[in-house]
């Protein structure tokens, strides 16, 4: 069983890949683990590659992504089938996924989409204050202070950062709803849309209905 989930930055697909890892014994899969993986832990080849774009925060050229995937579905850990987050990103990764599962002969089972608005998704992402003094994290909705602006710890000056600014996470969205529009296209009838606003575990609930064999 392969399985994708997708959806924009704040939707859940890591909270929800790590708990549907554990109810369904699938391996979760993310970027991040694979570049971690071949860079610091193993110091492999391709992870030679990869490492200065890793490292400058750019984006890993697909053919690096695609060998290191191709190695990580071959696993023993991964004979159950596993769930891809935040992979593919690009409709490039999905024809080269589509194609290192042929290989294998097998295929993407269920294509997920974890919807969340877009102010919705705004709220949870530009909501967050920091102190500059102790560095403590605030949200706005989840975990206010006390007296807006100010630190509970320790009374110093909450700020935000440049990249929890509504306008700066509204130009991150819009850049990432773009590449998530044509992922949808390229998977049309195989897309599952699961509401990403309620509860995580409701939300978790509504996802293991999807992918569990009927
Ligand atoms: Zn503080």
């Amino acid at each position: 069983m392969y399985v994708i989930l997708l959806g924009l930055p704040g939707a859940g697909k890591g909270t929800q890949a790590a708990n549907l890892a554990e109810t369904t014994g699938l391996s979760h899969i993310t970027t991040g683990e694979l570049f971690r993986d071949h860079i610091y832990r193993r110091g492999t080849e391709l992870g030679r590659k990869a490492k200065p774009y890793y490292e400058a925060g750019k984006l890993v050229p697909d053919e690096l992504t695609i060998g290191m995937l191709r190695e990580r579905i071959a696993g023993p850990d991964c004979a159950l089938g596993c769930l891809f987050d935040g992979f593919p990103r690009t409709l490039e990764q999905a024809e080269a996924l589509d194609e290192a599962l042929a290989e294998r002969g097998a295929a993407v089972d269920r294509v997920v989409y974890i919807k969340v608005a877009e102010e919705e998704l705004v709220r949870r992402l530009a909501g967050r204050w920091n102190c500059r003094q102790c560095g403590a994290v605030y949200h706005e909705a989840s975990s206010p202070p006390q007296r807006p602006g100010v630190c509970d710890r320790c009374g110093g000056e909450l700020y935000q950062r440049e990249d929890d600014k509504p306008e700066v996470v509204r130009q991150r969205l819009e850049v990432n709803l773009r590449e998530l529009g044509k992922l949808l296209d390229y998977y049309e009838g195989r897309v599952v849309e699961v509401d990403g606003q309620q509860d995580i575990d409701g939300v978790g609930r509504e996802i293991l209905a999807v992918i569990s064999p009927s």
